[in-house]
């Protein structure tokens, strides 16, 4: 049976553990720091076999050393590192592209490219089997709940068109984000769409996850289809309100969409 477990780190990232309860074998996704995963690892009695790696970002990649000593100090065993082709991160040890399908722990994952945030930004999809109901995606800072990650390098283009690759996935598909910007981003959607039912519905149900100390996290695709103005950009409603800020008529989804991150810049 796998199992995915937050791990906190810095301020407000979470590194993900995809576990199996009988074996005690895990994969960390994005390890920004090492020292909350060796923890977790010893609190668990884990064996690290894979290390799977979005981005160049620091948050996201500054513990694989650490780790990977800790490996070979409590098993001996080889860690693999997955991450993008086309990144300059020295530790990846197996660089993956778009379309790459990829057996660990004994399940599937299947590799993306969703450029827009950085470059070399990739995303990881693990269809539903027998070891776990439902579908995940690892999506780095490429989508956030009710929100998307900065565009630090690429194009508004090529995020729209990433976030579309990632919306377009099983509704069902429960989304794993790096970091804990659910509120913030829902002030800024209850901003865009004031009178949005489920934004509102969501703000109250993740309110009083964080008073608990709880993520908000895993969202998923059907969710952020209701609640995330970004994935949200030929909506009517979407266009009007962006429309309405900038005093600007709409020209089109990328328009909408350009204008939409940007008002989120300086929100
Ligand atoms: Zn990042």
């Amino acid at each position: 049976m796998l199992n995915v477990y937050p791990i906190n780190a810095f301020q407000d990232n979470y590194i993900w553990c995809i576990e199996n309860s009988i074996t005690k074998k895990c994969i960390i996704i994005d390890p920004g720091d090492e020292k909350p995963v060796i923890q977790h690892l010893l609190a668990n009695q884990l064996t690290l076999k894979a290390i799977l790696i979005t981005h160049h970002h620091y948050d996201h990649v500054d513990g694989i050393s650490g780790l990977l000593t800790h490996a070979q100090q409590y098993s001996g065993d080889t860690v693999t590192v997955l991450g993008p082709s086309n990144s300059k991160i020295k530790q990846i040890t197996q660089p993956v592209v778009k379309g790459d399908r990829l057996t660990l722990l004994g399940t599937t994952l299947l590799v993306n490219e969703v450029p827009g945030h950085t470059l070399d930004h990739i995303s990881y999809y693990v269809a539903q089997d027998l070891e776990h109901p439902t579908p995940w995606l690892f999506c780095g800072d490429t989508l956030f709940s009710a929100g998307c990650g900065r565009l630090f390098e690429g194009s508004p283009a090529q995020m729209l068109r990433s976030l579309k690759t990632l919306t377009e996935l099983p509704l069902n598909t429960e989304v794993y984000c790096t970091h804990e910007y659910t509120l913030s981003n829902l002030a800024f959607a209850k901003a865009v769409l004031p009178n949005n039912p489920d934004i509102k519905q969501h703000i109250e149900k993740c309110q009083t996850l964080r008073d608990l100390d709880q993520p908000t996290l895993p969202s998923t695709i059907a969710t952020e289809l209701k609640i995330n103005p970004f994935v949200s950009c030929s909506r009517s409603d979407v266009q009007s309100a962006v429309s309405h800020h900038s005093n600007l008529p709409i020209a089109s989804e990328l328009d909408t969409f350009t204008r939409l991150r940007s008002w989120k810049d300086s929100f």
